[in-house]
């Protein structure tokens, strides 16, 4: 086996970079393979292109006829790119994107055909979709599901298929996808964000857009390595090796000079990126080695979300044309940083205000605040609805392991947004006096710097942390579908922002005016939501300790993150918003648990596998062959010198049995608890289960496993090591 291992290493000084030609302009790539908004002005007719242009901005619906058209303007542009087939490309729940082709082409007797596509087909698509997950909802004998057009994310082209994002719904009804329930999250929060503009703020506010930026980190190996670790082809982590000699701890990764073989990568995929829309405009290195970074302007969520899931699937396919494989996985290494996706979130109006951003005057300020104030009581009252948003087997490596923020929901604000809550805090119940009313209009309300962005504290530690003029969402997971938490934190502002109204409303009609009951209500959400408030270091212990005190739950594991999702109060705010029905939550938990079981279940079956077709059988040879030499010596020079002059093989010799035993042991032992798991029928218990039963067996097998790596002579060691993994692009 090491042979595998060997001839990978051999290769590679003599791996030439691929060359990309990078044309002059990048701008002028950008949208050539969408049917943006340009380019259906250019195909459709007036009525058509204003419908079209109304589905995105208002959520209108497109006529049965205006559908017909748009399809045939589709399918003309899409011809004239050389595009053969179509497809729905949809988010269904197993996290992949999911697209089935069908051809234009029709056939129409006497031996001719035509390429035909009409409103009905780009509509809706009927794909065979029995096998993807649905959580007990579809009965398999039915196994319909049927995928509908989202005209709000724009049509593009993959290689010579035209991909029409859509959502994925069953037959009878309910939501399959990521997709379905963030559009409805994002127009809950879109009609409570624009009643409180309209009320309050600002009378022409007619529309609220939930905008998203996200930041993607990944890791790059060399195929050829990749492929001699079966842990990382099948699980897309290592589950087995040692550390090497150098990790991270020079920090001379982090924004250095990126390797020519990554930079030509980077340059393929910002071409792709760029024609197919996606806004790309940072790169760089991350901390661990190997670890790189990519980040785009921020877009409306919805088509940020679509861009996030399209630009993992573009990396992919990218990044195997240059010999590399990229590692989306939160934690493929043990001992350097993972991976994560942090995720910068926002409204803006159809005014042109960023409602996360402090305004030039009082009154936006005011408007700023009630924002801001929301977000953090949206997330203190629902934080356990957040942490399930971002839960599954890969993040729970991350998350508290002194890289990312901990389990623990927490809010950063910087000092100075700390010292105006403050401040807010102190205003007196019921009706103000005009002293008071100026005062906070003139020193606290007024004091707000237009821009915080520069002034912000960069707090990295924190999960949710205020950053100017929007809130990072840091702890989700780098090969998670934004979608998730992104229906999650809209959901919970537009949840919130409703009940923020009618308080302020309520307060009004008992007389208060309006800027009074809006301070009246602010003050008591931040009294209430104090506790989530955290400035200080969020990787330290004495965190963990302090939040416990507090009251803040650290749920560090994914099937007891979960758990919290079936509560009471969110099935209602999911149906009081009509996202979700309780069926549809239920359904989805249990996906979730499904996903994370079969996870440990994969994992414990190739480490197990690993350790008995790879390190035992090495182990075994090399104790052989220090039998052998001890033997050998013997002979020579008769047992008691063979033993003065042996005292390291004979040592040798016993740790490596040792070793063996526990190994040996313990992958029975894992086989054992993993067959139990198996048996299991309730989601949850099984999840439990594999979570507290069979992972922890994990850490002993590795333990022994990558002890011996540093007993066996490297030139038997099957195993690519993380030395050559990491430091050899
Ligand atoms: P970093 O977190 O690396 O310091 P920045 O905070 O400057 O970087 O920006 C990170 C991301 O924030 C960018 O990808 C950008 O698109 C996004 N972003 C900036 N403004 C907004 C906004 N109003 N809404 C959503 N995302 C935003
Ligand atoms: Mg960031």
């Amino acid at each position: 086996m090491s042979t595998l291992r060997f001839s990978a290493l051999k290769k590679l000084p003599y791996l030439q970079p691929r060359r990309i030609e990078v044309p002059k302009k990048l701008s002028e790539l950008y949208c050539e393979h969408v049917f943006s908004e340009s380019t259906m002005r250019e195909y459709l007719t007036k009525d058509a292109y204003q419908s079209i242009l109304d589905a995105i901005k208002f959520g209108k619906k497109i006529n049965r006829e205006i559908a017909d058209q748009i399809a045939v303007a589709m399918k003309d542009w899409a011809l004239s790119k050389g595009v053969t087939h179509y497809t729905h490309w949809f988010q269904p729940l197993t996290g992949e994107t999911a697209e089935k082709h069908d051809s234009f082409f029709t056939p129409i007797g006497e031996g001719r055909a035509i390429e035909r596509f009409n409103g009905s087909l780009l509509i809706q698509q009927e794909p065979d979709a029995s096998s993807f997950p649905n959580g007990g909802i579809r009965n398999t004998f039915e196994a319909r599901g049927y995928t509908a057009w989202d005209p709000t994310s724009p049509a593009f082209i993959i290689d010579t298929t035209l991909c029409i994002p859509s959502v994925f719904v069953s037959y009878t009804g309910e939501t399959l996808d990521y997709k379905t329930p963030l559009l409805k999250a994002l127009q809950a929060v879109d009609e409570a964000a624009t009643d409180v503009c309209q009320s309050y703020f600002d009378k022409n506010v007619t529309k609220v857009h939930s905008t998203l930026g996200w930041e993607q980190e990944y890791f790059l190996i060399d195929s050829s390595l990749f492929q001699t670790r079966p842990d990382l082809v099948l699980t897309g982590r290592t589950l087995l090796g040692h550390a090497p000699a150098k990790g991270q701890q020079l920090e001379d990764h982090y924004f250095g000079s990126i390797p020519t073989r990554v930079r030509n990568f980077m340059k393929e995929l910002e071409i792709d990126c760029m024609k197919l829309g996606i806004p790309v405009t940072t790169r760089h290195n991350e901390v661990a080695p190997n670890q790189f970074e990519l980040a785009p302007l921020f877009e409306e969520a919805n088509l940020a979300v679509d861009h996030n899931s399209l630009l993992m699937d573009v990396m992919k396919k990218v990044s195997r044309r240059h010999g590399l494989n990229i590692l989306l996985h939160e934690k493929p290494f043990d001992g350097v940083n993972g991976s994560g996706k942090h995720n910068n979130w926002s409204l803006s109006t159809n005014t042109g205000d960023n409602l996360l951003s402090p305004g030039k005057n009082p009154k936006k300020n005011l408007q700023f605040l009630t924002f801001f104030v929301n977000t953090i009581k949206a997330v203190h009252d629902n934080g356990d609805l957040l942490r399930a948003a971002i839960a599954s087997a890969g993040n729970d490596h991350r998350l508290g392991a002194n890289e990312a923020p901990p389990a623990i929901i927490s809010v950063f604000i910087g000092s100075q947004l700390t010292n105006v809550l403050d401040e807010l805090e102190k205003v007196t119940k019921g009706k103000l006096s005009p002293d008071e009313k100026t005062d906070l209009k003139l020193n606290v309300v007024g004091k707000i710097p237009e821009l915080l962005l520069d002034n912000t504290d960069r707090n990295r530690t924190s999960p949710f942390a205020f950053t100017g003029n929007k809130f990072e969402f840091r702890a989700v997971g780098s090969q998670a579908n934004c979608g998730e938490p992104m229906t999650v934190l809209n959901a919970i502002v537009a949840y919130q922002l409703r009940k923020f109204k009618k308080e302020v409303d309520t307060l009004i009609e008992k007389g208060l005016k309006k800027d009074e009951a809006i301070f009246n209500v602010l003050r008591d959400y931040i009294k209430e939501s104090k506790n989530i408030l955290f400035e200080g270091d969020g990787y330290s212990d004495d965190w963990v300790k302090e939040a416990k005190k507090r009251g803040l739950e650290n749920r560090k594991t994914t099937p007891e993150a979960l758990k919290f999702e079936l509560e009471k109060k969110f099935i209602s705010i999911y149906e009081e918003l009509e996202i979700l029905s309780h069926k549809e939550i239920e359904a989805r938990n249990e996906i979730k648990l499904e996903k994370y079981s079969k996870m440990i279940s994969i994992e414990a079956k190739v480490l197990g596998d690993i350790a008995r077709n790879h390190i035992i059988p090495v182990a075994v040879d090399y104790q052989t062959k220090l039998i052998e030499n001890a033997k050998g010596l013997k002979e020579i020079f008769g047992e008691k010198e063979m033993k003065s002059m042996c005292t390291e093989q004979l040592d040798l010799i016993k740790r490596i049995s040792t070793h063996i035993t526990e190994i040996k042991s313990n992958v029975d032992k894992l086989f054992t608890e993993r067959d139990k798991a198996i048996n299991i029928t309730n989601p949850a218990k099984q999840a439990e289960a594999f979570c507290n039963k069979v992972k922890p067996i994990f850490s002993l097998i590795r333990e022994h496993s990558d002890a011996l790596e540093m007993l066996i002579d490297n030139e038997m060691w099957p195993l690519t090591k993380y030395r050559e993994l990491l430091f050899t692009i």
